[in-house]
């Protein structure tokens, strides 16, 4: 996710500029929230009202149930924002709505006792009530998270991410699932690893080049394992990441630098991550 991101209405009408990183992403399955929105779990990204800036201007807002206030797009009929008094300072904008959805990652699902009984649901997802610390079920277990770090999150460490997930290895039943960061994140994939990723039907919204520190957030799911993949940001010290992750190092050759092709370093990495899932357990 990058500093600034935008968002529309359907027709277009409204747009928006956000200017800060969300505070959460999260599900709401209240019943006021799917009625308003005619959907079983709208997805909200929670901003800062004062990073929000929309155009031409703000939406009207209507008291939809007092005291929340929700906007739409009076010519398209798009929920654009909801805001209440018991989150001050906040507007909540809607996922969808954003140019590039995937980049705002959901982390729970709110309201969770109010869910619809057959909207069935197969994320790993905590799955809140109405009192917000407490879990009232879960789904299947939480899966277990491998973050891959390399300097800039462009190349190996995207490459790995895609691997890793294309091999939707299990454990017990757990999903074995990775992500990726950088410790200076480019903020975008290397066109080379872009070009290895395309053949495979990969998610690219999930790829993306971001700050490690987005991880060490008490937004972040809890990471199992870390791996380094450059020699470099082995060498850095590491943030603290939530959770007691167990560490391992791939030192690989940089392909976007020509050190190595991206397609050597594709196997390379294929290699590795079939030696860990079989170390794991894993299948
Ligand atoms: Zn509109
Ligand atoms: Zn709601």
């Amino acid at each position: 996710m990058t500093a600034a991101d935008t968002g529309r209405c359907l027709c277009g009408h409204y747009r928006y500029r956000v200017e800060a990183p969300p505070l959460w992403v999260a599900y709401c399955h209240c019943e006021s929230c799917r009625r308003a929105t005619g959907s079983p779990a709208p997805c909200y990204t929670g901003f800062p009202e004062h990073a929000v800036h929309f155009d031409p201007a703000p939406p009207p807002t209507f008291a939809s149930s007092p005291p929340v206030r929700r906007s739409f797009c009076e010519h398209c009929g798009t929920p654009l924002s909801y805001a209440a008094e018991f989150f001050p300072g906040e507007l909540h904008l809607f996922r969808s709505n954003f140019e590039r959805p995937g980049a705002y990652e959901p982390t729970r699902h709110v309201l969770f006792n109010e869910h619809e009984a057959d909207f069935d649901i197969h994320d790993d997802l905590p799955r809140y009530g109405t009192e917000p610390g407490r879990i009232i079920a879960w789904g299947p277990r939480p899966a277990l998270r491998v973050l891959f770090l390399c300097r800039q999150n462009s190349a190996r460490s995207i490459l790995a991410e895609a691997i890793l997930n294309l091999r939707k290895a299990r454990l017990g039943d757990r999903r074995v699932r990775a992500h990726s960061a950088g410790s200076e994140p480019a903020g975008e994939i290397d066109p080379g690893a872009l070009a290895l990723l395309s053949p495979h039907r990969y998610r690219l919204d999930r790829a993306r080049s971001r700050s490690w520190d987005f991880f060490t957030t008490d937004e972040a799911p809890t990471i199992d394992w870390v791996i380094t993949l450059c020699d470099e940001v082995a060498a850095e010290p590491c943030p603290a990441f939530p959770g007691d992750a167990g560490r391992r190092h791939w030192g690989l050759p940089d392909p976007a630098t020509g050190a190595a092709t991206f397609e050597d370093t594709w196997a390379a990495i294929e290699q590795r991550v079939d030696g860990f899932l079989e170390e794991l357990g894993a299948r």
